[in-house]
């Protein structure tokens, strides 16, 4: 059963902002308005723990309270200064004024599977807004989370793509969207549910590589082991990309390791340069190229979505393409059922015609797995993050 709780009204979206890193060539929205936007208060999970001690020393106190304030927020999930009880009390409100301001204010929380997913609206400092959703199974808990406001990427059938990028997000504020959802976690999302969470999927609004210094940096917190970060395994924390062909090979070259999810939606130039705008930059062949190369480097086999549009994409011929790309490759393939957005031309594919497709590539010795679609009542769902609550 779906429940909707109201914390407070949920305001219009401000004017756009903040100059954005977008792919060169034709596929920039032109309603990206180019002012620049406030920066969000600087947070300690922007910093280093190296940073973090500084700017405690900054601040008249000693490194080690930083040291203990990273404790609480990464080790105990706690930002409340009344329970950090190991710091003085007037030390401790310097330090969470200086180094924990207040990001994210929930606007809005829903839930539906009896509480095993959850999604959280979030308001940032300059009123712009967020969505993350919590997802529980029996061997996992997923946090899928924003890494902009908006999107720049301008896929025609999701809907974050419609609205238009309005800014990037900072480290801290993608960092503390998880560390948000690991809190809600440890309370407990039902019997037989882990209260650990264990996974996050940069999935939610925004494309992660278009906002690449950021992302790595939010990445290198969650997986650092606390009190540096969040302690998550790398292996446990997925990018998904529309294909940003230099930003990718740049991300191999990193020490991350973390899983690369590629959002291909086509394996032809034609249909794709439809599907994914940015495929008028980079073609199919240049992007796989890429993919392939980040799955050698990390040993790690990439994920290539794919959301199965009725009589678009879903064709015999298309799973048989995809197949020939992909066989003997490190990857697998992730059918998505699209969802689809609000006035959108677009319909999901019949299940005769998915299965017929997954068929086609699993005998092309393809993986491929079938997502469950999950949220989908609340708006939770692939590309309709916070698109529902614009306007309203
Ligand atoms: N910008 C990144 C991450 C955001 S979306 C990317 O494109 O990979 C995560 C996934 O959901 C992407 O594969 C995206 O193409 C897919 N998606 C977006 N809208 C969707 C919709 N309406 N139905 C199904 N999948 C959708």
């Amino acid at each position: 059963m779906t429940t909707l709780r109201i914390i407070e009204p949920v305001p219009r979206v401000p004017p756009l902002t903040d100059p954005v890193v977008l792919p060169r060539g034709s596929v920039e929205p032109a309603a990206t308005a180019r002012h620049r936007a406030a920066l969000p208060p600087r947070h300690l999970a922007d910093l280093d723990l190296a940073g973090r001690r500084a700017l405690g020393v900054s601040l008249g106190e000693p490194a080690m309270r930083a040291t203990q304030l990273s404790h609480h927020y990464f080790g105990r999930l706690v930002r409340d200064p009344a329970v950090m009880t190991d710091i003085p009390l007037a030390a401790r409100e310097r330090l969470v004024d200086g180094m924990m301001p207040a990001l994210l204010t929930a606007v809005r929380e829903l839930e539906c599977d009896d509480g095993a997913t959850r999604k959280s609206l979030w308001r940032l400092h300059d009123g712009s807004l967020v969505e993350s959703v919590l997802m529980a199974y029996p061997d996992r808990v997923t946090a899928c989370v924003s890494s902009q406001a908006g999107c720049g990427m301008a896929c025609p059938f999701c809907a974050t793509g419609q609205a238009g990028l309005t800014r990037n997000l900072s480290t801290a504020e993608i960092v503390d969207q998880v560390v948000w959802l690991a809190g809600v976690a440890t309370r407990g999302l039902g019997p037989e549910l882990p209260a650990r969470l264990s996974h996050v999927v940069f999935m939610g609004m925004g494309e992660p590589l278009a906002n690449y210094a950021r992302v790595v940096e939010a990445v290198r917190r969650l997986i650092a082991p606390p009190p540096e970060g969040l302690g998550l395994s790398r292996r446990h924390v997925t990018i998904s990309t529309v294909g940003l062909v230099p930003a990718m090979r740049r991300l191999a070259e990193e020490d991350l390791a973390t899983t690369l999810a590629l959002s291909l939606h086509a394996p032809d130039d034609d249909l794709r340069d439809e599907l994914v705008p940015v495929n008028q930059r980079w073609k199919v062949a240049e992007v796989l190229d890429a993919a392939f190369d980040y799955a050698a480097r990390t040993g790690r086999r990439i994920s290539v979505e794919y959301a199965m549009i009725k009589n678009v994409n879903d064709q015999p011929w298309r799973a048989d393409l995809l197949g020939r790309l992909l066989a003997g490759r490190l990857a697998h393939v992730n059918l998505i059922p699209l969802n689809p957005t609000p006035g959108s031309r677009w319909d999901a594919s019949p299940k005769p015609v998915e299965r017929e497709f997954v068929r086609r590539l699993r005998s092309a010795g393809v993986p491929t797995t079938v997502r469950d679609t999950r949220g989908r009542e609340i708006d939770g769902a692939c590309g309709q993050l916070a698109a529902s609550t614009e306007g309203r």
